[in-house]
């Protein structure tokens, strides 16, 4: 069955860009130019995938994720020009699966396309809340705590702790783990190897009391939490 995307954005040419992208890749796409033209189209047309822009026109993209949001649990990344770290954050909260930074490529926003329809239609998925005696992960309402204390997480920090302890006692490879937070698997090695460092601190990991993320050398990681 061929899978159907919603493509709202209001500058032409990105807006092309992306329905062409898409459709040599096989989607069917269906593009509005605006909010509540985006939002008619998201009831008539039930598309798998929404692909939004964070500034539009009448309605923004942010009031437009809260109104679909409110009927429906399907996969929807923000395209935004904002980069920082607190608009992504929001966009993650908000219920959005994933954001793409313009300007973007192509490769990008197919491989983060299939990662969220991966995700969403993956049986993993089912598990709304991961709790062991260390650590507590509320994968919809995108909150950790430690030992019963809120953890700040950035959403590449969350993406891949939820991605070790969504496989705990499983060795993930290096591959899998930059393809799921990432969505690309070249070039992202020093990346993750970095952001398992940044988890590592936040989770008090190798203090001598805890020893939560277990690195395989030469393959990948392992979330042991309270049980290794
Ligand atoms: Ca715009």
């Amino acid at each position: 069955m061929t899978v159907a995307v919603l493509i709202i954005e209001d500058e032409a040419e990105v807006r092309s860009l992306v329905q062409a992208t898409l459709e040599r890749a096989g989607y069917r796409v269906i593009a509005a130019e605006d909010g509540p033209s985006g939002f008619r189209s998201f009831y008539e047309a039930r598309p798998d995938l929404v692909l939004m822009d964070v500034r539009l026109p009448v309605m923004d993209g942010w009031a437009l994720l809260d109104r679909m949001r409110e009927v429906s649990e399907i996969p929807i990344i923000m395209l935004t020009a904002l980069t920082t770290e607190n608009d992504t954050v929001r966009g993650l909260k908000g219920g959005a699966d994933d954001y793409i930074s313009k300007p973007f490529r192509t490769a990008e926003l197919l491989a983060r396309c299939e990662a969220v329809l991966r995700r969403s239609s993956g049986p993993a998925n089912r598990e709304l809340v991961f709790e062991d005696a260390i650590l507590k992960m509320d994968f919809q309402g995108l909150e950790v705590r430690l030992e019963g204390r809120p953890l700040a997480l950035s959403p590449q920090e969350f993406r891949l702790l939820a991605t070790l302890v969504r496989n705990a006692d499983r060795v993930m490879s290096v591959a899998k783990l930059t393809e799921t937070v990432w969505g690309s698997e070249s070039g992202n090695r020093e990346n993750l190897r970095m952001y398992i460092s940044y988890l590592r601190k936040k989770l008090k990991d190798g203090s001598g009391r805890f020893n939560i993320i277990e690195t395989i050398r030469g393959f990948g990681y392992r979330y042991r939490g309270s049980g290794g």
